[in-house]
């Protein structure tokens, strides 16, 4: 850390997030035949027997990922299982276990720590997954959750970022851009009320966006929806950085491009009132916002009548040919390249 100033050293904002984790994980050497997919996807995917194992985990970090000002340790507690749950659905398989690792800092009591378990042992029930580990240790800068989800599979269902082929229709559960909208109310008011601008926070009959951003769910019922209709997606990834970014995702792992049509885009009443008042097109908010932690799949041209049938439900586009490229198709008929505004971790904390 000595040499700052002999520029020998890049920032971390050059490379981003991603080009960070390319740089660090490119020359791995897989050693095991059981890993089957390693580094790229929604959850690594490893063969231990009749089934397929798959493994993921993430990072939730007091004021980068949450604050505590307006976000109950209870919620915290169940958004920090679900996030990895919704991962593991990614992959069209079953999460069946979580380990859960704290580092707490003095600030915290042990009611609190209880409060946030409160809320992880109620994911763990609603998901039907057992707690069976973790690590817990101090920390000088706040809290920080670190969640491990393993989930099972049958070999032949696991479904992975790189399976879409042209004509494939594209298609999103739920609907999208709530979460990020609902986390701009949030900090407007925490921050006029931080300013002494008002008595207490206004957060109005905003109950749904607020919701989407405080407590997201995983779609559970979208890898059920697979399994009663015998649907298997070609390609999916949760939709945890934004649409834009999943796409392009899908994509340059598939090799393929897309068309996606701005009128399909499936964005709730409030979501669009929200956006209006902060003077944000509600297709920014949709393309751009993240943590909606809804599904983004593709499924063969043949599956339209089953899936046009499913209200929870869109079909937003088709892949075409790589040399096409990401489109976006707007309302009026012209067309824009997708590129990635979401969340990037490393670019936007610069
Ligand atoms: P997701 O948004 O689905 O959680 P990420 O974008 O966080 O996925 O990660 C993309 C891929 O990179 C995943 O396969 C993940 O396991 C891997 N990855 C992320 N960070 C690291 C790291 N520090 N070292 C090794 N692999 C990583
Ligand atoms: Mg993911």
């Amino acid at each position: 850390m000595e040499n700052k100033t002999n520029n020998k050293f890049t920032p971390l904002s050059t490379l981003g997030e991603f080009g960070l984790i390319d740089k660090l994980t490119k020359n791995l050497k897989i050693l095991h035949k059981s890993t089957i997919k390693g580094i790229g996807d929604d959850a690594a995917v490893l063969d231990y027997g009749e089934k397929f194992i798959v493994l993921t985990t993430d990072i939730l970090t007091e004021g980068v990922h949450f604050n505590l000002v307006y976000m109950p340790l209870k919620h915290l507690g169940y958004k920090a299982v679900v996030v990895n749950l919704s991962d593991i659905y990614a992959m069209n398989a079953y999460p069946r276990q979580i380990t859960v690792s704290i580092t707490i800092s003095a600030k915290f009591s042990v009611e609190h720590i209880e409060e946030l378990y409160q809320g992880i042992k109620f994911a763990c029930d609603k998901y039907g997954v057992d707690l069976v580990g973790g690590d817990t240790t101090s920390s000088y800068t706040g809290l920080t959750i670190s969640i491990a989800a393993i989930g099972e599979a049958a070999k032949n269902k696991v479904v992975y970022r790189s399976g879409a082929k042209e004509n494939d229709l594209i298609c999103v559960s739920g609907n999208l851009g709530g979460a990020y909208m609902g986390l701009q109310l949030l900090e407007r008011e925490r921050k006029l009320f931080e300013k002494g601008s008002v008595e207490r926070p206004d957060f109005g009959d905003y109950n749904y966006i607020l919701e989407r951003q405080l407590k997201p769910e995983a779609r559970k019922d979208i890898i059920e929806m697979f399994k009663e209709t015998g649907i298997k997606p070609t390609s999916m990834i949760d939709i945890s950085d934004g649409l834009s970014s999943e796409l392009l995702h899908i994509c340059k792992s598939s090799g393929i491009g897309c068309s996606v049509y701005q009128d399909k885009i499936p964005i709730d009443k409030e979501t669009v009132i929200m956006a209006e008042e902060f003077h944000i097109p509600p297709l920014t908010a949709a393309l751009n916002g993240g943590e909606d932690y809804e599904l983004l799949f593709t499924v063969p041209l043949d599956t339209y009548d089953i899936i046009s049938a499913r209200p929870e439900v869109s079909i937003i586009g088709h892949i075409s040919k790589q040399e096409t490229g990401c489109r976006l198709i707007m309302s009026s008929g012209s067309e824009v390249e997708i590129t990635a505004q979401g969340w990037n971790a490393l670019k936007d904390q610069q």
